[in-house]
Order: C-alpha cells, then structure tokens, then sequence
C-alpha cells in the first residue's frame, strides 16, 4: 500500500513510541531487517506420504462435539466456505518436495451437514489437482471448478460424514482483499530454497487443504507432513510424533481445541527448536529458521509478556504455545503456534505480547463473520497500548492520544472499524478505533468492572464463535452502558469524542 507521506510519519511515530498493529508502518519495514534470502540448501529428496496407520475416523465420536459450529454465510466474503458444512475434524496427511515445489495430501474430514442437500462444497485450490475423493469410503462423483470442490452426493441435516480428498500439486497463494503494505497474498507460500510457510487471513487456508475456510467453522486437526531430512514440518498443536524413515522426516501435530481455518498454520525448512517456560508454568516453544539462531533469544520474552498477559486475561486458554519464524512480513495469532515474520520488527516484544493477547481474543473466542474482526484487533491492540504504556512509564492516556491522533485518518479510508471497506481487510481502523472504545469504556465503568468484563468475555463460552449480535448485548448488560456508546465507536464515519 501507498499511504501519504503524513499518515506513513504518523505511523512511523506510533510505532516506534507505543508499538503498532500486525500492520508494518512503510517506512518501519524500510528501517527494519527485511526476511533473509537464506543461503540454506535445498534438500533433494521426494517426500511421499507413509503408509496412513490412523484408526477408521467415527465421525459420530463425542470427542468432535467440542467441534460443533453454526456456520454462517461470511457477509464481507460470502464466495470463501459454504454454511452447509460443518467440518469438525481435518486429519491432513501432507507430504512436500521442496525441489520441485509439489505438495502431496490425503485430507480426511469428518464433517456434520447442516442441511439436507444433493452435494457438499469445500474450498480447495485451482492450482491442486483431486484424484479421487470418496464419503464414508465409496468413491463419489465431484467437479472441481476453480477453487470450488463440489461433491455430489445426498445428505441429510445433522447426519455426519468421512470425506477423504486425495489430491497434489504446486500450491499458489490467492489474493488478499488488503491493501496493506506487509502482505498482499494468503495462504502456501514457498520460499526461494524450497521452503514454505502459510498465513491466511481472512481466508487462504484453501490454497493447500480443502476446507470450509470461514471463521464461523471451528474444527479439530491433525496434520502430518512429511518432507526430506534434515527439514521439518511445523504446524498447530502439540508436536505428538516424529519420524525418520528413507531421508524423509515425518511430524505430527494434534491441536485439540477447534479452531477457524484462518488461524491454521504450517512452516516447512531447516528449524532449530528451543523452549522456555512462563512463571505460570506454560513452556513456549520457539521454531527459528537454523541459519537465524539469534533470534531466538529476543523470542523468549513471551514467557514475561504471557504472564504479564494472565494476570489481565486469566489463565493462557490452550494446552500448548509457541512461535513459528517464517519469511513473512507480519504477525499472526495462528492458534497455539504464532507465526511471526523474522523481521526486527514482528519479532518484538510489542508484537509478541499482541499475538498471544489474541490466543484470547480471536482464537478461544472468534467473531462468526469478518465484519467483526475489530473483536480480535480492537482488544489486541488496546492490551497492547496498556502494556507498551507500562514500559515506557507513560500513563495509558498518552498512548492513546496517539492512538487518535491517526485514527479518524484512518477510518475515512478504510470506513468505520465495522462496516469497513471489504478490499481494505485488516487496515488501522479495525484496530485503533475500537481500541480507543475499550479505553473509553474503562473510563467510564472503572478499572476493576472493565478488567472483569475483559476477563469473563472469552471465558463466557470459551472455544466457541460469537459476533456482535451477542457480544453487544452482553457488554450493555455487564457494564451498564447504552448500546449506542458502542455503535457510535464502531459504525461511525467519524471518531466519536473523547472523554
Ligand atoms: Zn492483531
């Protein structure tokens, strides 16, 4: 993105005095160190997928329950997922060639219909070519129209499914409807030594599995990649296995609280591991590139920033955390597993406190459609005005006053924080505005109500999808607040006024 020369030196100085958004500020990327082109060798080796030992998939188990969804049509994307689905486990079996780019899958997805119909829709990639896709086992008739995968086959409401998907290809990202500086493609990514890495928000999970990839579907993953040694495969969850069989490596991944598609991450390449542990006893992981071992050493704050993090939030929400570098430009909150860019920049402090802020707000509870995204990043960035104002020994006050000095420019381009624009996904105004809500909230309801309404939010249905629709109501109800303080915040054209 082009931005004015004002709004870029606006940026720059929020940045650089109270930390910024996931949105590298131009002129920040340009100070900062930009991703290294790695001198690192690209293996030689085939991957082919081991011989699949997983257990038949019962896709009426209790142990999905957790995974039930009520998918919606998304109203800012509504072409990406179809609510006739409701995915409640992808077991991805992945292996990756980085000589010559090729990936390889068996998705098997257990899935509840919520609808009777002749047909079940995925998103799944043009770029990826299906062999053969079969439903609880028999081969079924499917059209792959773009990044369309139809499957023609009777369902009925509630009943549930085993779709297994066998296809391979050259991944492609897609296009993001963004005009931010810091990415304008989602989804696989490849690096120029063969590597590969995935961000894709809001949507892009499709350009490497196929997928229901709206926010409003949480579902339960395991995924399993298998690439040539030395190399790894990282991806959400708990690393519960791993293999070296014929120079190929093989890891396993369990997440086991469902997540959206758009916070599902994958990186692929030479990896060094390393841990630390908060004082509250969560050990975080850090997966740095191997010829980049420096930079686990600045990473190891999040054990610092996660508890400074619990004692606003409550307890860390997921049973695993850690960070995933890649050759991006960005952060992102992918769950249990953040992915950072190994930019000086998004591997900050600010950056790493904001992230796992989002492990809350975003990832144990998610907006059911992307008009609400200022729910992720409104919170997000204000905990991360709160505690960069802690730093600096400022009052939280300043930090906002910068926070509004941008905000209105802000929203004029890219419209009010939730009714933006749908080709500016993810710009400042999902992020300061609410943020200065949140500030103005507390003011007017006192520290203690406002923490406690922080805390019991996610907590309220922990897991699960909500939008504003219930969110709204129930801010009104826990603080006493008219509902219209909330709707000026977010649905004006201009900056409301400051108390
Ligand atoms: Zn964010």
């Amino acid at each position: 993105m082009r931005r004015t020369a004002t709004l870029g030196a606006l940026l720059l100085t929020a940045t650089l005095v109270a930390g910024c958004s996931d949105d590298e500020p131009d002129s920040a990327t340009k100070a900062g160190s930009t991703p290294s082109a790695s001198a690192v060798e690209t293996p030689s080796g085939t991957a082919s997928l081991p011989a699949d030992e997983d257990p038949a998939p019962d896709p009426d188990d209790p142990a999905l329950d957790p995974a039930l969804s009520q998918p919606v049509e998304d109203s800012v994307y509504p072409d990406v997922g179809d609510p006739s689905v409701d995915s409640l486990h992808y077991d991805l079996d992945l292996a990756w060639t980085p000589a010559t780019l090729t990936l390889e899958g068996v998705a098997t997805i257990e899935l509840r219909s919520t609808a009777d119909g002749d047909h079940l829709q995925l998103d799944l990639g043009e770029a990826l070519e299906v062999s053969t896709v079969t439903l609880d086992g028999a081969d079924v008739p499917f059209e792959h129209t773009g990044k369309d995968l139809v499957v023609s086959t009777p369902v009925v409401k509630d009943e549930r499914y085993v779709l297994e998907v066998h296809y391979s290809g050259i991944p492609e990202p897609t296009a993001a409807p963004t005009t931010r500086s810091d990415f304008n493609t989602t989804g696989w990514t490849t690096t120029p030594d063969g590597g590969a890495w995935t961000m894709q928000e809001p949507y892009g999970a499709f350009t490497w599995y196929p997928v229901n990839d709206q926010p409003s579907d949480k579902a339960l993953y395991d995924i399993s990649i298998t690439v040539p040694a030395p190399w790894v495969g990282v991806a959400n969850g708990e690393l519960v296995d791993q293999q070296e069989h014929d120079g190929l490596t093989t890891s396993s991944w369990h997440l086991s609280s469902p997540a959206s598609a758009y916070l599902i991450t994958m990186g692929i390449g030479d990896y060094t591991h390393t841990s630390n542990t908060s004082k509250s006893g969560v050990e975080i992981s850090y997966w740095v590139p191997s010829d980049r071992p420096g930079l686990a050493d600045g990473l190891e704050y999040a054990a610092t920033g996660l508890d400074w993090l619990e004692a606003k939030l409550g307890p860390y929400p997921f049973d695993s955390l850690g960070f995933l570098l890649n050759d991006s430009r960005s952060g992102m909150e992918t769950q249990t597993m953040i992915s950072l860019g190994a930019t000086d920049y998004t591997t900050s402090p600010a950056v790493l406190v904001h992230e796992m802020a989002h492990q809350w707000y975003g990832d144990e509870i998610t907006p059911d459609d992307w008009r609400d995204v200022w729910m992720n990043e409104g919170m997000a960035m204000y905990l991360q005005g709160v505690w960069q104002a802690e730093q600096d020994g400022r009052s939280v006050d300043e930090v906002m006053d910068e926070y509004a000095s941008f905000e209105m420019m802000m929203r004029e381009e890219s419209g009010p924080p939730a009714a933006y624009d749908p080709t500016q996904f993810g710009e400042g105004n999902v992020y300061y505005g609410p943020a200065l809500m949140w500030h103005e909230l507390r003011k007017q309801i006192g520290d203690e109500l406002f923490f406690q309404v922080v805390r019991d939010w996610p907590a309220r249905d922990p897991d699960t999808n909500a939008g504003r629709d219930v969110y709204l109501p129930w801010l009104v109800e826990q603080t006493g607040v008219d509902r219209a303080f909330f709707d000026d915040w977010l649905l004006s054209p201009t900056t409301p006024e400051r108390s």
